[in-house]
């Protein structure tokens, strides 16, 4: 049987955001029963501390270098308009299963291009709807140069500067009617949050019974579309025949805003922990014996050879994929150990760590080389560096760092990978909106100038 699949992502959500992950301040009923229900991942990793390349990669199973993923023209994430984007010759998650009959969907945020050619619906997605990058990338203030933020309908642009604080109820009714519409037949349905990446627009309900200001009311509205997405499962009599995936693409700013990272050290945009290692929760009654704590070291590009082996398709052999396959964890088999021997951690182009076991190791942080070495085991927050004691282990480290620069690459070692493929490219780009200033916008500037 295929199981129908959902994947939820959020944007920008903290390790220490949901209550099954220790938060006492946001309300997560829902996520909270998802993990009583199932199984929740507590060394999983997201391939990037920010946006896209952490997209690109959980969606096509590959580490962000490895599909020219790590920077853009020598930007962190894609801007409205880049000429840059998803290689169409990639084969994402999406179009695996598609090809296997499955009806496939995307709602909310993509951010791996704007361009046609790199659009949802180029990628094996039947259909998009969504904002497709940023919230914080459309006009918040007079003098901005981006472009109005468009909601796209598949490949067409049908709203400029919509009212975010009632997108993810748009969203929702919109992964309420796929599932419907396609309870018959498998589906993969993603639905990536806008929440809660600044500037935050949660509904006012969801303020008022808010204990964390905003970013709680944010979280509470991810909370609320898990509840819909489950209780619609229920009448559909779908629950016992899909897994749900829930995630988050990057660590939180956790700066003022009201977003954790606790116990994890550092932020998005960091290959501290707080950066890449966030909240992953699976739950498919029947199948995910319920309650399960994986500790396993698991990663975002691990979703790739899973999900295509639970939809029945073959992972494409002739390139190379990262992630493995994780149902042993997921279906917590006896002795079943993580298949990475380790796991880097790149900012843009430039390795900056290694993990191995309970090992981690650091040996750059931006343009400044370090060594700092960590037992996450007996240190989760990164405070102890216990370099000094273990000549050994760290040689091992960096002997992996040496191979894994041979393999992906090393900006900053000077080092071009010798198995990286290019990301897409396209002549004379240009945004999906243009400003008008003759147009009615109903928001025409945002109230909130944050940007993330
Ligand atoms: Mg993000």
């Amino acid at each position: 049987m295929q199981p129908n699949i959902i994947l939820i992502n959020c944007d920008d959500l903290g390790y220490g955001d949901l209550g099954s992950y220790g938060s006492k301040i946001n309300k997560t009923p829902a996520l909270d029963k998802m993990a009583a229900e199932g199984i929740k991942f507590t060394d999983f990793y997201m391939a990037s501390p920010v946006c896209s390349p952490s997209r690109g990669a959980m969606l096509t199973g590959c580490y962000p270098p490895r599909i020219g993923f790590g920077s853009f023209d020598g930007r962190w994430v894609l801007f409205p308009g880049q000429g840059v984007g998803l290689n169409p010759s990639e084969i994402t998650i999406a179009k695996l299963l598609k090809n296997k009959g499955y009806a496939t969907k995307i709602v909310g945020k993509w951010h791996c291009g704007d361009q046609r050619e790199f659009l949802p619906t180029r990628h094996g997605f039947d259909s998009y709807y969504g904002i497709p990058y940023s919230n914080d990338m459309g006009i918040q203030k007079e003098d901005d140069k981006n472009p109005p933020l468009p909601l796209l309908r598949d490949e067409e642009v049908i709203q400029a500067q919509p009212d975010q604080r009632g997108i993810t109820e748009r969203y929702v009714e919109e992964c309420v009617r796929f599932m419907r519409d396609n309870k018959d037949q498998p589906f993969f349905l993603y639905l990536a949050h806008m929440h809660v990446h600044l500037p935050h627009y949660p509904p006012e309900a969801f303020v008022r019974e808010s204990e964390n200001g905003v970013y709680g009311a944010a979280v509470a509205c991810i909370d609320w579309a898990a509840a819909v997405i489950f209780d619609e499962l229920k009448s559909l009599g779908l629950d016992d025949d899909t897994l749900v995936i829930f995630t988050s693409d990057n660590g939180s700013r956790a700066r003022d805003e009201g977003g954790s990272n606790s116990p994890l050290r550092a932020t998005k945009g960091t290959t501290w922990e707080g950066g890449q290692r966030v909240p992953c929760l699976m739950r498919w009654p029947g199948k995910i014996p319920a309650g399960k704590v994986c500790s396993e070291l698991t990663l975002s590009m691990d979703f790739y050879p899973t999900l295509a082996a639970l939809g029945g398709a073959e992972v494409p052999t002739d390139r190379i994929i990262d992630g493995k396959d994780i149902r042993p964890f997921m279906f917590a088999e006896e002795g079943a150990t993580s298949q990475h021997e380790s796991f880097f951690y790149y900012k843009r182009n430039s390795i900056e760590a290694v993990r191995s076991g309970k090992w981690k190791l650091h040996i750059r942080k931006d343009d400044q080389e370090i060594q700092e070495l960590y037992d996450l085991e007996a240190d989760i927050g990164e405070t102890n560096d216990i370099s000094d004691q273990h000549p050994d282990i760290v040689r091992d480290l960096k002997d992996q760092i040496d191979a894994c620069r041979k393999d992906l690459g090393d900006d900053a070692a000077g080092i071009t990978g010798e198995n990286i493929r290019p990301a897409g490219r396209v002549e004379n780009p240009d945004t999906l909106t243009h400003l008008d200033r003759d147009h009615p916008y109903m928001i025409a500037i945002y109230d909130l100038k944050e940007r993330g």
